[in-house]
């Protein structure tokens, strides 16, 4: 899996280089022509070696765009849930068809975090996290989450609960558990088993207590899901784009056929609401789904399935009903 990797041993530099490069061509960079990449080793408890990569999906509404490091954030809490870590971070960023060796000089640019990235890993990394920016022809410079965002604002300021919540943590899970939490292929799974699918996964959701958790399918019926990853600072991923991110990363250009999504938490949500996701959320759903009418089940918390379509979705967004 082009997304995920578990190494019994921290990989090289230029075995992640080589990552970073594989994986051009796979961002969604309709408006700016810039393919950014990005690898993130993540932690749960003592296992360090979790690897995730991420790459930019980009969207008409740049305010729902992803960039490559919440491509791999995106991968890591699907697979590790909200109390993952992330260690050490690597990205490159290049115009799209550029490869190694070109004598443009774009080529030799150590692309840096961008503001935004910056704020979103630092919910999940301590200031002494070392990131390293890789040109695309091989140089590389590093520096720590501690320069790139001095006294950062994070959920660790504002929800000391939060923290001492992470004290406890999830037995990590096996690679292949993590490879079934992030894609499904070769399978036509009932409806309840999307749902205990759903059911399973995590939203890093400090700031509301609510969930989002969707499962979208692709074209040659492979499945991938994705969950909401809230932000101190609201620069939140929305399930849709962490799925459309995963999908992005793993398999290049995609088309969505249909949409499984179950939510729970939101006020005055009874037990067998069904809710519709949010109009930000669809927005990213309308630049890769096959026909505006593609079908979305909603499941409630009892786990019974209410069919609607994109269309309709968009017209009753975040309404239980
Ligand atoms: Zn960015």
């Amino acid at each position: 899996m082009t997304i995920f990797r578990e190494a019994d041993r921290p990989l090289t530099d230029d075995e992640i280089g080589d990552w970073l490069r594989d994986l051009r061509g796979k961002p969604y960079s309709i408006e700016s022509g810039f393919d950014v990449t990005s690898v993130f080793r993540a932690r749960l408890g003592a296992a360090d070696t979790f690897y995730f990569a991420g790459v930019n999906v980009e969207n008409p509404d740049h305010r729902v765009s992803t960039h490559g490091e919440e491509g791999a954030i995106a991968a890591m809490v699907v697979a590790l849930g909200r109390k993952a870590e992330l260690v050490e971070g690597w990205v490159m960023g290049a115009p799209r068809g550029l490869e190694k060796g070109t004598d443009n000089p774009l080529g030799n640019v150590e692309v840096s975090c961008c503001g935004k990235c910056r704020q979103q890993i630092a919910n999940f990394a301590s200031e002494d996290v070392v990131i390293h920016s890789v040109a695309l022809n091989g140089s590389a410079s590093t520096t720590t989450m501690g320069r790139y965002l001095p006294d950062q604002f994070s959920f660790r300021q504002f929800r000391p609960a939060a923290a001492e919540d992470d004290a406890t943590l999830p037995p990590a899970p096996t690679a292949a558990e993590i490879e079934q939490r992030l894609v499904r292929t070769g399978l036509a799974p009932t409806s309840a088993e999307i749902f205990d699918w759903l059911r399973s996964l995590e939203s890093a959701n400090a700031a509301s207590g609510t969930s989002d958790a969707v499962v979208l399918k692709l074209t040659d019926g492979t499945l991938v899901a994705g969950v909401k990853i809230e932000e101190a600072a609201f620069q939140d991923v929305n399930a849709i784009q962490c799925a459309a991110a995963i999908a992005n990363a793993a398999f290049g250009r995609i088309t969505v056929t249909e949409m499984w999504s179950f939510s729970q938490g939101y006020p005055g949500d009874p037990d067998d609401a069904f809710v519709t996701p949010q109009l930000s959320a669809l927005q990213t759903l309308l630049e890769f789904a096959e026909d505006p009418d593609m079908p979305i089940h909603l499941f409630n918390k009892a786990g019974q399935q209410r069919d609607t379509t994109l269309a309709e979705a968009a017209h009753k967004a975040l309404t239980p009903t």
